[in-house]
């Protein structure tokens, strides 16, 4: 598989104090990448130096294999990003929301927003008002708003927080749906490995601004011969046996 998305020594550093701190991350096109770190980790921050949100104080970001800069806007239409929670007009549809953004950013398909409803399982309740959705139908909501315009890679930060059992499994149906049915490469952060570790294909271990570990889940599922421990924080520990 080919990388989508490469860092090399990305770097941010507020106020002296580095956020992140020489990051090279390696990103291969149709995964799930879960990206796993603490509160304070540095997670967002490294999604929003992709995203070109942020610029990054030192070091560099492929996409596609091309070099990234502040006014690389083709290949950010390739991408789509959740950064935190998704807001909405409460008063409006969920259609009318989607159809608002739509308009407004200049792509609104109706044929595409109908598929991107019908993704995340919102087709018939989608005349109702967003103030009636709960937490896991705006998450769904603002992936199906991302997902609009096809994008091939889609970055969401902490997208299952907060949500109950049955959201959190709704959600990971939606993961599934993108990467399998249309191919779409996923960045997922979270601060647990017990909400990603089912669904990635590789987990990025992240610590007070270092990746400490960028891990195949495949290997960790398989034998027996080498001890990796991932930790986020300690109501989130794990110990893997990697395969050799
Ligand atoms: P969380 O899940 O809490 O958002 P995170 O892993 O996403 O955690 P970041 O939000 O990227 O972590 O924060 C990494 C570090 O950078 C933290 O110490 C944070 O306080 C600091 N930081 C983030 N944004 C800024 C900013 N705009 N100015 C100063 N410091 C910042």
């Amino acid at each position: 598989m080919t990388n989508i998305l490469r860092t090399q020594n990305l770097t941010k550093t507020y106020q002296g104090k580095e956020a992140v701190n020489s990051v090279n991350m390696n990103i291969k096109q149709g995964e799930i990448y879960g990206f796993l770190g603490p509160n304070g980790a540095g997670k967002t921050t490294v999604m929003k130096m992709i995203t070109n949100l942020v610029k990054p104080t030192y070091g560099e970001i492929e996409f596609f294999g091309e070099k990234m800069t502040e006014r690389s806007y083709e290949m950010l239409k390739r991408m789509g990003c959740i950064i935190e929670y998704p807001v909405f007009y409460d008063k409006l549809t969920a259609k009318e929301n989607l159809i608002l953004h739509g308009e407004y950013m200049g792509y609104y398909d109706k044929q595409a927003m109908g598929e991107a409803l019908e993704l995340v399982k919102l087709t018939g309740i989608d005349n109702k008002p967003v103030k009636q959705f709960s937490l896991g139908m705006k998450q769904r909501l603002g992936i199906a708003r991302a997902v609009m315009t096809k994008p091939e890679l889609l970055i969401l930060d902490e997208p299952i927080n907060g949500l109950d059992p049955l959201g959190i499994k709704e959600m990971r149906e939606v993961f599934r749906m993108l990467s399998q049915e249309y191919g779409m490469t996923l960045l997922i952060s979270s601060h647990l490995l017990a909400e990603i570790e089912q669904i990635a294909d590789t987990i990025g271990v992240i610590r007070e601004g270092v990746l400490l570990e960028e891990v195949a889940m495949q290997t960790i599922r398989g034998g027996n011969t080498e001890y990796i421990e991932l930790i986020t924080n300690e109501s989130s520990k794990a110990v893997y046996v990697l395969e050799h």
